[in-house]
């Protein structure tokens, strides 16, 4: 059993393409080992800003999972799903909307970027301006506490873990709360309450992070105590109330940046992707007809490696020997393009193999797909269920 639960989700684009492999997919393939990883399909993400066309979504999200599967993604070590199956998503969102300052979303960074970059659609809507707090609600459901961002999404984690922390002190504060607490350190056993009451003197009163660290780790390897003690005492450590809804952190990992034929962002809407499936010949053709560097006029003319996209292809594939090779062939001439480019063909040829080799599989049974997905929702919703319970007892919502 795992201490940290990772969530990441993918809008349904379709088919993925080498940027997605590179960036995301391999790191989903890492993470799923280290620990309890939910991968969930974003379709109603997809919908915030393509609403107009949803007829696309649903074929998207298939293909897009037997792309997942392809590179790696293991169902029977990740749960895989779709956010709609999993109406909670919605239910939470509407809560949490109830004590969102609309302030908070207007000013997330990518909200006016996005509108901008996006002008040719109406995203005055109600829905693109809630979409960060859909997200925080995605996450805020399974009680993730580790989730893996780049750079542009650090601001909607940011906003989450406020989301988390005003719903705690609102929501947290249950009539004999601190009594509560104290039974509740009395049920981890002498040895361990003693731990923890010092450890939380030695945060409250020095303001010790190590301790604080410390003691959530003890209260994490708890397994005796209900999950109602558990949030009481990991609320207690920090002198609030109750901690119903848990503050994710950054999940920092290792992403190549793969990019495009054209040498910038790999991206549908560039034309610049080689994608997971795609046919042999036509990955050949798109490298070698990869632009290069321009100085490169003539076979006899030396060029620079940075200058060129096909440069940044053997970063992500080519080992030292061969990038030595390319250094010293480009810079001297010694190396003609074409000849350049013949390792990084041969490395996506061998990379991609087994991917379509899996992809066939799961085309020639789209049952064995809808089952993995069947059964993830059925975890997720699980899942959810259980942080709801909490939630709708503390918003007064229970009715039992
Ligand atoms: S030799 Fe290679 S790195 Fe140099 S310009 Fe040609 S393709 Fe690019």
């Amino acid at each position: 059993m795992f201490a940290d639960r990772v969530l990441s989700g993918m809008r349904p684009t379709g088919s993925l393409h080498l940027g997605h492999y590179h960036g995301v997919l391999k790191n989903w393939v890492k993470l799923q080992q280290q620990y309890e990883c939910l991968f969930f399909v974003a379709d109603w993400h997809a919908l915030t800003t393509h609403y107009g066309t949803p007829e696309i979504i649903e074929q998207n999200a298939w293909d897009m999972v037997i792309d997942w599967l392809a590179a790696g993604v293991d169902p029977s070590q990740a749960t895989l799903f779709i956010q709609s199956k999993v109406p909670a998503h919605a239910e939470l969102y509407l809560l949490l909307s109830m004590m969102t300052p609309l302030g908070w979303l207007e000013r997330v960074p990518t909200y006016k970027d996005q509108q901008e970059r996006l002008s040719e659609k109406d995203l005055s809507t109600y829905g693109f301006l809630g979409y960060p707090l859909l997200q925080s609600a995605d996450i805020l459901i399974y009680r993730a506490n580790r989730v893996p961002v780049g750079e542009d999404q650090a601001p909607h984690l940011e906003f989450t873990r406020e989301i988390a922390r005003r719903f705690n002190h609102i929501y947290g504060k249950e009539p004999g709360f601190e009594e509560k607490a104290e039974l509740a350190i009395k049920k981890l056993g002498s040895r361990k309450s003693k731990l923890y009451t010092e450890l939380r003197t030695l945060y409250q009163e020095q303001g010790d992070e190590s301790a604080l660290e410390k003691a959530r780790s003890l209260l994490d390897e708890q397994q005796n105590l209900s999950l109602g003690d558990q949030e009481r005492l990991f609320g207690y450590l920090e002198g609030g109330g109750k901690m119903i809804l848990v503050e994710p952190e950054t999940l920092l990992t290792e992403a190549s940046r793969m990019p495009g034929l054209d040498g910038q962002k790999m991206s549908k809407s560039y034309h610049n992707t080689i994608s997971l499936r795609e046919d042999p010949d036509s990955i050949r053709k798109k490298i070698r007809t990869m632009p290069t560097d321009p100085a490169r006029v003539r076979r006899s003319d030396p060029g620079d490696p940075a200058k060129c996209p096909v440069w940044q292809f053997h970063l992500v594939y080519s080992d030292d020997k061969t990038r030595e090779w390319v250094q010293w062939g480009c810079t001297t001439a010694g190396i003609g393009c074409l000849e350049c480019k013949s390792p990084v063909i041969d490395m996506v040829l061998v990379e991609q193999a087994p991917m379509v080799e899996r992809v066939r599989e799961y085309e020639e049974d789209p049952t064995l797909v809808r089952n993995i997905i069947a059964d993830g929702c059925e975890r997720a919703n699980k899942l959810a269920e259980e942080t709801m319970r909490d939630i709708r007892e503390a918003m007064g919502l229970s009715y039992s």
